[in-house]
């Protein structure tokens, strides 16, 4: 899967030969490279703030990335207890660790290492999210997609997916890993169900300098956040713990510049409507949000 250094030579000679399908189209660049903001949320959770911090309010359809990545249990042993959610849909991607999650109307799942889980709030929910370790390392992010205006008050629902239930896909012989959990790319489809914002979200584990092209929606937004090590996108080397917001095109070509690196990269359909967030509630309008607060007020958020 992994395009090596000359076929990636021989693509780019022989332009007039046939040429495989993720060569066509333009390749994605980087526009705007920003690390997270230092904060703690939940019951004293320390983390970083990627999206939904002042230097980058919403990159339409997420409307925030908090990465989490701790050895010492005081930084996320406090969890995040009871709280709402509306008219948005929270992902967790777990890279190293164990959170369970409790809500007001009776779901409950662990949430593992390699796993992942895809919450759609809908018209609401009140739930807690609580590290299930004492000790070791707790690694990953929670990533908030919008919901157009005509689903913000759907049903909630749920896909808790075990590490088993991701697509992986080894790349060449190094050990290098694809995982897709939502959308499809190179031929591999993740395990969310179809969603408004037609998202693609992935891991990548590379374990060589071997590039790896990976085809995108065009019109989609996208980001890459390097969680471990150094990533050359296009023409520009994101280190690190930083986001890279990407510009148009078909394609995404991620190479690991100089050791073992790890990249989450996501892609969404924009919704193009007003948002409106305060806290916990993502709508289009203050008087929503105001409803919203009264239903949490008055015990009805998840009717
Ligand atoms: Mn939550």
């Amino acid at each position: 899967m992994a395009i090596t250094g000359r076929r990636a030579f021989l693509a780019s000679t022989a332009v007039a030969l046939a040429r495989p399908a993720w060569a066509g189209g333009s390749e994605r660049q980087v526009e705007r490279v920003l690390t997270g903001l230092a904060t703690s949320d939940g019951a004293g959770v320390r983390l970083h703030r990627v999206i939904g911090q002042p230097a980058l309010r919403h990159l339409d359809p997420f409307v925030m990335l908090d990465r989490f990545h701790s050895r010492d249990p005081r930084d996320y042993q406090a969890g995040f207890p009871d709280h709402p959610h509306r008219g948005f849909e929270t992902v967790t991607v777990m890279l190293e660790g164990h959170m369970r999650h409790r809500d007001s109307r009776g779901n409950a799942g662990l949430i593992t290492g390699g796993g992942a889980q895809w919450m759609t709030a809908g018209r609401g929910i009140v739930h807690s999210e609580m590290p299930e370790q004492e000790h070791g390392l707790m690694s990953g992010f929670q990533l908030w997609v919008n919901l157009p205006a005509r689903e913000k008050m759907s049903p909630q629902a749920y896909q808790d997916l075990a590490p088993a239930r991701i697509a992986e896909e080894r790349l060449g012989s190094s050990g290098s890993v694809l995982r897709v959990i939502a959308g499809r790319t190179l031929g591999i489809t993740g395990p969310v169900r179809a969603r408004p914002t037609e998202p693609l979200l992935l891991t990548a584990r590379l374990e060589d300098d071997q590039p790896l092209a990976l085809e995108l929606p065009p019109g989609h937004t996208a980001f890459a956040f390097v969680a471990t090590g150094e990533v050359a996108i296009g023409a520009s080397n994101v280190p690190e713990g930083s986001l890279a917001v990407l510009g148009p095109g078909h394609r995404l070509r991620l190479r690991a510049t100089n050791r073992r690196s790890e990249v989450l990269v996501a892609a969404g359909r924009p919704l193009h409507e007003p948002i409106v967030q305060r806290g916990p509630f993502v709508m289009n309008t203050e008087a929503e949000i105001e409803r919203a607060i009264a239903d949490y007020r008055a015990g009805v958020l998840d009717r």
